[in-house]
């Protein structure tokens, strides 16, 4: 029988939805309660692609929209009699969780505990999870944690070089984040090498408006780009990725930063938009860039040098490389940026097919590489379904 699955993802002003069959990963039923708690909350969702648009009273807080989303459901009967547990995603696990967790009170606790970690989202998370908990009563509901692939890091990478009672007091180290699409698209990968996961040495890249990339050696994360928070690391949209850890204090000290400002200034003013000054969207300022708008041009190479750094210092760890992959908004259609990329990388065996790598968007996933070619995939990537499969797998 199909099994499906109620996805949530709750953000800290929207909550995605949908509703998964476990085993093929199809989505009849998706949407997006967004602007909570302003003027302008709305809820839209599409049902075998008739989209939805229905407006919330002004201040609906997660918790009412997860009421509302609930009695919409309900009206799909067919579909909502067949959801067999709820799967929540849920963006810090800490060093607790190194896998998914059906949730009881436990489990809720050693979620508020890491909210000091991500204070945007755990308590986002946990919010959604006792809402959902109240209008689902009956189903169990599993927690998945983008940290959780990474906690295979060895200490050596996942510590920094800080005194180390920071990390046995605090737990001061790098976590890692995207790790459901990371494992999604190693996971994808190793089925088109028709390979096991087990015996594959990989880097994965998840290029969108967050940026990570990852090294995964023999099917297991060994090192990744984002660390303590979604910040280290790549260029970003709007995030800076690695800078002089002095810069902070400079910025409050010389220029007279607060604290506050100095974390808005590196997390949604940096990146992309900030090089630019034009957006943090890449399909803008690669238009931009190709209309001779030198910021434009700087940012993508910008975005660009960061990664082919971290793809070379990447192979240097991961072993015998099996295969690379793009995924994320950019890495899935931006046919620019995997050219410009690879083609730095032509020293270390890798080679892209041209009219492959222009063909490769919307959605679709495959060999991108040149047969002479270490090979290289663009692969859409689809956390959703993860999260429905480890739902299905710890539900019981
Ligand atoms: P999020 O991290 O919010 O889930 P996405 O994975 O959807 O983001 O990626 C968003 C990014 O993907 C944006 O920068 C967007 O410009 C970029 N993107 C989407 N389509 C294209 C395209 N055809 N060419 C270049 N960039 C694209």
């Amino acid at each position: 029988m199909d099994q499906y699955v109620l996805v949530l993802n709750c953000g800290s002003s929207s909550i995605k939805f949908a509703i998964i069959e476990a085993k093929t990963g199809t989505a009849p039923l998706h949407g997006l309660a967004e602007n909570l708690c302003t003027a302008s909350s709305r809820l839209v969702f599409s049902y075998q692609h008739k989209e939805h648009d229905v407006k919330l009273p002004v201040n609906t807080d997660h918790q009412q929209a997860l009421v509302v989303i609930a009695k919409k459901l309900k009206q799909f009967k067919h579909l909502s009699q067949k959801i067999v547990a709820v799967g929540h995603r849920v963006v810090h696990g800490g060093e607790t969780f190194t896998h998914s967790s059906l949730i009881n009170d436990q489990v809720k606790q050693a979620i508020q505990q890491t909210s000091l970690m991500a204070p945007l989202h755990n308590p986002a998370n946990l919010a959604g999870i006792n809402s959902a908990q109240t209008s689902y009563p009956h189903l169990p509901h599993v927690a998945v944690f983008d940290t959780a692939f990474f906690q295979t890091m060895p200490k050596h990478a996942y510590l920094y070089a800080l005194p180390y009672e920071l990390y046995q007091q605090h737990n001061i180290r790098r976590y890692g984040f995207h790790g459901t699409s990371h494992y999604f698209v190693a996971h994808e990968a190793a089925n088109a090498l028709k390979k096991e996961l087990s015996a594959c040495n990989l880097i994965t890249a998840h290029l969108g408006n967050g940026c990570s990339i990852a090294a995964v050696r023999k099917g297991k994360a060994i090192d990744t780009s984002l660390g303590f928070t979604p910040l280290e690391g790549l260029v970003m949209g709007t995030r800076c990725g690695d800078i002089d850890p002095s810069l902070p204090t400079y910025l409050i000290e010389q220029l007279g930063y607060s604290v506050s400002e100095v974390s808005e200034l590196l997390n949604k003013k940096s990146g992309l938009l900030g090089i630019s000054e034009l957006s943090n969207d890449c399909r803008i300022i690669e238009q931009q860039a190709n209309d001779g708008n030198q910021q434009a041009q700087l940012a993508l190479d910008m975005f660009i040098y960061r990664l082919v750094k971290y793809i070379g210092a990447y192979i240097a760890v991961v072993g015998p490389l099996d295969a690379l992959v793009f995924t994320g908004g950019i890495g899935e259609n931006s046919a620019y940026v995997r050219e410009n990329t690879i083609n730095q990388l032509t020293h270390l065996g890798l080679q892209l097919d041209p009219d492959k790598n222009l063909q490769m968007r919307f959605g679709q996933s495959g060999l991108i590489s040149h047969t002479h070619s270490k090979p290289i995939f663009a692969i859409a990537t689809n956390e959703e379904w993860v999260i429905a499969k480890d739902t299905i797998k710890y539900a019981q």
